[in-house]
């Protein structure tokens, strides 16, 4: 994923002795491919609720992850992981009542005609397995993505991530269209380019087998408005004979905060579901949801086993993470909290001239930056940068970088949103 407020070694001045022995023992070990946030990176020692500890005990706002969605180290997800490693975790070619309990329960989320759910350990392998299975169901090969897409790590989903830069071949039966930027013609330019880019694929011989798209466009500098816009889009991908894959990886789990999914939000009836990241609040668990008519073809050629995905113990998270959101009211809370999150950005809007637009929805947010006589990614990555020092977490999204990303764990309160816009302000005001 390109990263714009990446660490680099130009930075390493800035550092404590024990912070720049760390990155190196870090490079020696893990190697080049691995990048750390921020200019001054930071290192965790523990979490609790929104917040991140550093060794010294200072806390940190977390006002960006979302994998610990119903807090850090949440004590429920907590309790059900321990009791659950400590009595049995084998794999699914046993039978196991609550690996078959979270299943129905998820189903029951998901709702019809979405009937089965295979568990994999990450999103990289739930896209990957739900490619395989459009490709089974219709016999093509054609997959339409957003021009900044990111669905994953695997061979067939990082060639379905531009984001990841100009390394990633994107393959002869990709087409990329450009995000729905501008949504209020309800989706019809981007239903269009959807089309357009199937027609072409199908000028060139490729049958169509996908249109994968992570209904908030988080990569692409997430938008989300007006609900409803990306139903022309999914019906000319059907009109075109393609499977639509609702990648929820990033919306998904009550972040939306109106719906438990980002697709509901569109009011669609996807083929396949992929989802992962919140799922477990840290713990891997990830799924591909699908049709029984859909899987149909794909089960009877091909057995599937993942030897941990949907192991008791991953079930045991997800189940509790269900618990939490429900009984938390967490869904409600990224409603109210997200409805004060966004009430606070634009405020800074008004005020702040360099925030050109503030979009999202529950709590997700995305604010593009727009610096008059230079470059809105380096401003953005200043701004990241400047709330890093001053404790709070954020990062930057979007094709060229420009857009904050703001997407908390759902615990996030009326006083953290406090936190939240008074430090953003006080950033805005010294740049
Ligand atoms: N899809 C989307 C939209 C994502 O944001 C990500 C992770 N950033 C993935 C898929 C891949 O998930 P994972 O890292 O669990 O493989």
């Amino acid at each position: 994923m390109t990263m714009v407020n990446a660490y680099s070694k130009a930075d390493a001045a800035k550092l404590d002795a024990r912070t720049r022995s760390m990155i190196a023992r870090r490079d020696r070990a893990l190697g080049p491919a691995y990048r750390l946030f921020y200019e001054r990176p930071l290192e965790f020692v523990r979490g609790e609720g929104v917040f991140l500890y550093d060794q010294s005990g200072d806390a940190y706002l977390d006002a960006y992850n979302n994998v610990a969605s119903v807090g850090h180290c949440h004590p429920r997800i907590v309790a059900a992981i321990n009791e659950q490693a400590a009595r049995l975790n084998t794999h699914t070619r046993y039978i196991h009542e609550s690996v078959l309990d979270y299943a129905e329960r998820l189903l029951a989320k998901l709702g019809e005609p979405l009937s089965h759910v295979m568990f994999t350990c990450t999103g990289s392998e739930a896209n990957d397995i739900a490619l395989r299975i459009a490709q089974t169901y219709t016999g093509g090969e054609g997959v339409v993505v957003t021009q900044n897409a990111y669905h994953g790590t695997t061979q067939a989903v990082a060639a379905l991530s531009p984001s990841l830069g100009e390394f990633v071949t994107i393959g002869e039966q990709v087409r990329l269209v450009p995000p729905p930027r501008d949504a209020n013609d309800g989706g019809r330019a981007f239903a269009a380019s959807v089309r357009a880019a199937f027609d072409d694929l199908a000028a060139s011989g490729v049958r169509p087998s996908a249109l994968l798209v992570d209904t908030i466009f988080s990569s692409d500098g997430v938008f989300t408005d007006p609900p409803g816009f990306l139903t022309p889009a999914v019906d000319a991908a059907h009109a075109a004979g393609a499977m639509f894959i609702a990648d929820e990886v990033q919306p998904g789990f009550a972040r939306m905060g109106d719906e438990f999914w980002g697709y509901r939000r569109h009011g669609l009836a996807p083929d396949l579901v992929t989802m992962g990241k919140p799922m477990g609040n840290g713990h891997p668990i990830a799924a591909v949801a699908a049709r029984a008519d859909v899987l149909e073809p794909f089960g009877r050629q091909c057995r599937y086993f993942n030897t941990f995905g949907g192991n008791p113990v991953s079930c045991a998270a997800g189940m509790a993470v269900l618990d939490v959101i429900e009984d938390e009211a967490l869904q409600a809370n990224a409603m109210r909290t997200g409805a004060l999150l966004g009430a606070a950005l634009n405020n800074l809007r008004r005020r702040f001239p360099v925030l050109a637009e503030v979009r999202g929805a529950g709590l997700f947010y995305g604010v593009d930056v727009a610096a008059p006589d230079g470059d809105g990614a380096v401003l953005a990555a200043r701004i990241v940068n400047a709330l890093r020092e001053r404790r709070v977490l954020i990062s930057a999204t979007g094709l060229r970088g420009d857009v904050l990303k703001i997407r908390p764990p759902l615990v996030f309160s009326p006083s953290n949103v406090d936190q939240f816009a008074t430090t953003l302000e006080g950033v805005l005001t010294s740049l």
